[in-house]
């Protein structure tokens, strides 16, 4: 299957190729074997493993030029799997600990590493995201560095505010003051629900204002929730091969995004950490083409859907629209 893509799900570190992160790894010789199989591969047993591989390769990852390099080298893989337009999570708490001044400085680094991208044929925006298992104060330091670089002021690469982390821990309407802040600063929201969730973690999100859902896959057990998505035109960033790494969906037949669809949800795919989850774009939409017959038609829909609800000025969003005409 090959074809443009739209991505707005990528964790910027969960997007770090286990090669780049040896690399940085050898050069601040730092031992990092033990989260590596044979074939070199991140390895792990279960979430928590997963938590806890993820922790370790990121935390070779300190300064504002190994953001640069990190953000170069994804950048260059999205643009091998077609994608023209991706959304990065990225968590100023990484960078530099959340503190505006370190935070600005890591920006600039990525920043021009962004614009460069784009004369290879890739788009791209950072949605700024808080860790819903570092409470609320932590969020707030978040909200302010995506507010105080939002839009003009970060050259216009900050576009979003989100939430990640462990999704089970406290409620995400706790975390009112720093969406109102980013919405204020008019960034687009999301925010992870209805993975680990059930579909009252879906309502809380929207309640904090979100147009879209990061996950979302819970709904499928609420009839009423889904309608409401529907009217609404809440789109869902959906990681089918995250949910089946993860062991959410037993196998892709079994994965509810075509059921999604049928109800009338607007649905995207992304690839949430695709090292970790042996995925990629490609790989993403070629399983879906085997599992649910989709072709041509279906996948130029959800790009479609994903531009709509991309964090983008108008004129790149109709730019990029005719990819999918
Ligand atoms: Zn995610």
């Amino acid at each position: 299957m090959s074809g443009s893509k739209i991505e707005l799900h990528l964790h910027l570190e969960g997007a770090a190729p286990p090669a780049f992160i040896r690399g940085i790894a050898a050069e601040k010789h730092v031992d990092l074997s033990g989260i590596f199989d044979a074939q070199g591969h991140y390895a792990y047993d279960d979430f928590d493993g997963f938590l806890r591989v993820y922790e370790a390769a990121t935390s070779v990852l300190r300064t504002p030029r190994d953001y640069a390099r990190l953000l170069a080298e994804v950048l260059e893989c999205s643009v091998g799997q077609g994608v023209i337009y991706t959304e990065l999570f990225i968590s100023p708490e990484f960078c530099g600990g959340a503190d505006l001044a370190a935070w600005r400085d890591h920006l600039a680094a990525m920043t021009e590493v962004a614009e460069r991208a784009r004369g290879q044929g890739i788009d791209s925006r950072a949605v700024l995201t808080a860790i819903r298992h570092m409470g609320p104060d932590r969020a707030r330091q978040t909200a302010i560095c995506a507010a105080e670089t939002a839009l003009d002021a970060g050259g216009g690469w900050v576009t979003g505010f989100g939430m990640g982390g462990a999704e089970t821990v406290g409620q995400a309407t706790d975390f009112h003051w720093a969406f109102d802040c980013a919405r204020e600063a008019g960034l687009g929201l999301t925010c992870h629900g209805g993975e680990w969730g059930g579909p009252d973690s879906i309502r809380q999100a929207l309640a904090l204002g979100c147009t879209r859902i990061g996950h979302g896959i819970s709904a499928i057990h609420d009839p009423a929730l889904m309608r409401d998505l529907a009217d609404r035109q809440i789109t869902l960033e959906l990681c089918p091969g995250s949910n089946i790494a993860l062991g959410l969906c037993r196998d892709w037949a079994a994965h509810p995004i075509a059921q999604l669809v049928d109800a009338g949800v607007r649905v995207t795919v992304s690839t949430d950490d695709p090292p970790f989850f042996h995925t990629t774009m490609r790989h993403e939409y070629q399983r879906l083409a085997d599992a649910f017959g989709w072709g041509l038609d279906e996948f130029n829909r959800i790009n479609k859907w994903a531009l709509d609800a991309a964090f983008c000025d108008s004129e790149t969003r109709e730019r990029l629209r005719k990819e999918f005409a």
